[in-house]
């Protein structure tokens, strides 16, 4: 799914979680939304099983420290919008362009989408 909302906090109710999760001894956090524990939990859950992660812990953001409730964190399934892939542990790549909002798997994906799209 690609959202494409603006104010996607004026969209979906829902709360924010954060979760910290390690891949070869390499922790990275990431942000989902979700209604309630359980369905954070299930959130949580499917994820590291399809993708062979380990979980440390995961949080509603707002009883997070400050320290990680002032920061943005890359969702938990961030979907590349040039090649469509679903990618989690690498940083998304922003666009080039200020006023674009897209993000990508790979500077890649990013030059091609940029070659497209903003250049004329
Ligand atoms: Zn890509
Ligand atoms: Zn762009």
């Amino acid at each position: 799914m690609v959202e494409v909302a603006k104010n996607e906090e004026d969209l979906i109710p829902t709360e924010k979680w954060l979760v910290s999760l390690r891949k070869d001894g390499k922790p990275f956090i990431r942000q989902f939304r979700a209604e309630g524990y359980y369905e954070a939990y299930d959130t949580v859950l499917t994820h590291i099983e399809k993708h062979r992660l380990e979980v440390l812990w995961f949080k509603e953001k707002r009883d997070c420290d400050h320290r990680y409730m002032n920061k943005n964190y890359p969702d938990l399934e961030s979907v590349c919008v040039y090649c469509i892939a679903i990618f989690n542990e690498t940083e998304p790549i922003p666009c080039y362009d200020e006023n674009c909002n897209t993000k990508f798997c790979s500077k890649t994906c990013m030059k091609e989408h940029y070659k497209f799209r903003h250049k004329k």
